[in-house]
């Protein structure tokens, strides 16, 4: 199983989860044509797309997709803060209610986010293990049991964030919607020291902010904070996810 990053910022998030068979796709968010070229046309394997919440940088290609014929998962607060231009729509999904996706097996629960209903995702494959998505939320209660692969946001450190706010770079009035809808490194640093990494492969970082995050910096630091391998979520990244590790 391999994941390929579309993209993975305000301008665009779109992930998938594939194998030769099958793929997830993880936001809609990058065009149809990006999934179409990453999977080399092989779209009969998309057994489906799954969004986490109403912003145009994770749902704005929802209707290409519906279009297309893949089957789209979403909460009904995500399908109301949409307008849509066609008849399709979304199927609804839930906090706390499991579904199906081809061999994906998909929990979806709650998150932090300044929008209707948004959701994260704990996604099980046989090949791939289990797997955490959690973006564009400042922080998560849950805890969670025997991840073998982590994707989770590292928006912004409150000292970078301090600093453009002193050097005028960003408005102050930022700080307020930033701190309640984003996570940053110190809350991500804390959510994966509560969590077992015993089994954890990967840990994949999300949905960088342009100003106010450091990759290099924030790689270094969640690497020596937890020992694992870590990458950084940039569009064109490919990394094996298989459960058993490279
Ligand atoms: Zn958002």
């Amino acid at each position: 199983m391999q994941l390929t990053v579309l993209g993975s910022s305000s301008k665009g998030n779109g992930y998938i989860l594939s194998n030769d068979t099958e793929s997830l796709v993880i936001e809609c968010g990058a065009r149809f044509s990006d999934v179409q070229k990453a999977l080399d046309f092989n779209i009969s394997s998309i057994k489906g797309a799954v969004v986490s919440h109403e912003h145009g940088d994770h749902s704005r290609y929802i209707e290409q997709y519906l279009r297309m014929g893949i089957p789209v998962y979403t909460s009904q607060g995500t399908i109301d803060g949409i307008k849509f231009k066609q008849i399709r729509r979304p199927k609804v999904i839930s906090h706390g209610r499991k579904f199906m996706v081809g061999n994906f097996k998909v929990m979806p629960f709650d998150v932090q986010h300044d929008c209707r209903e948004p959701l994260g995702f704990l996604v099980f494959h046989p090949e791939m293990g289990k797997l955490i998505f959690l973006t564009d939320t400042f922080y998560s209660d849950y805890v969670f049991k025997q991840l073998n692969h982590i994707l989770c946001e590292v928006n912004y450190s409150d000292e970078i964030l301090n600093e453009n706010i002193k050097g005028g770079k960003v408005h102050p009035s930022q700080r307020k919607r930033l701190t309640t809808s984003h996570m940053s490194l110190k809350t991500a640093k804390q959510l994966l020291s509560a969590n077992d990494l015993s089994s954890v492969n990967n840990i994949v970082l999300l949905h960088l902010s342009d100003r106010n995050s450091n990759a290099g910096q924030f790689k270094q630091e969640i690497t020596a904070h937890t020992g694992k391998p870590v990458y950084v979520a940039q569009k064109g990244l490919i990394i094996n996810i298989n459960k058993e590790g490279a």
